[in-house]
């Protein structure tokens, strides 16, 4: 299969065939045609197997068929992600997939000065990838509105357990919205990670590679 398949934008496809990607990863065919029809996922996944395409490029789609709205105020999609690391890796993989499609995006972790991050969620982002702590921080500020929120995806779910980050979960979910998409990925799924996805996701398509 070739992602031509896939129903993804011309300006994604032109991204992608620029880095050189031809063939969806298991997780990407799989994954890719029900997160564009709205669904609710939950993907098993390790690093490595192209999970963040999986998420990024249905999401980088969605947004290019809604840009003629007015620019956002608030992030249209939150992704959390246990580490800073990851959270950069995830936002580089949205701007090197999105190169042809107009939005904005902001990380939000701690370790390194908030300006900058109140200043890209003052100015608006389409994307927030945020690690829990700090995103907890910001919206203790009141800089952060998740009330616009239609997609959500927490990446690494387990590590962000076994991180303690359970209660920040939680708080930062009660901010959004009932209805929207969620996205769940886990290397593993011990009870305590089948329990937050349980209440977290809606009829979720299961995936796992
Ligand atoms: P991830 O599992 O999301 O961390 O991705 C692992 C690596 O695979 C990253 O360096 C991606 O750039 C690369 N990658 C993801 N999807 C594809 C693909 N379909 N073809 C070639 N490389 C890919």
């Amino acid at each position: 299969s070739s992602f031509r398949e896939l129903q993804l934008s011309d300006a994604i496809q032109d991204a992608l065939a620029a880095e050189n990607y031809h063939t969806p990863t298991p997780i990407q065919g799989q994954a890719i045609p029900h997160l564009l029809d709205g669904s609710d996922l939950i993907g098993c996944a390790q690093t490595g197997t192209g999970k963040t395409a999986a998420f990024a490029l249905p999401i980088l789609n969605a947004l290019e068929q809604g840009r003629r709205r007015a620019d956002p105020c608030a992030p249209r999609v939150l992704v959390l992600s246990p580490t800073r690391e990851l959270a950069t890796q995830i936002a580089e993989s949205f701007r090197t997939y999105g190169r042809n499609i107009k939005f904005r995006s902001t990380t939000i972790f701690g370790g390194v000065g908030q300006n900058p991050q109140v200043r890209a969620l003052k100015r608006g982002v389409h994307v927030a990838i945020a690690t829990p702590g700090r995103l907890i921080d910001l919206m203790d500020q009141g800089y952060v509105d998740l009330s616009q929120a239609t997609t959500f995806v927490l990446d690494e779910a387990d590590r962000m357990l076994d991180m303690g980050f359970l209660p920040a979960l939680k708080t930062i979910i009660a901010e959004l919205p009932k209805e929207r998409q969620t996205v769940f990925f886990t290397a593993t799924m011990p009870p305590k990670v089948a329990q937050l996805a349980e209440g977290l996701l809606r009829d979720p398509v299961r995936i796992e590679v």
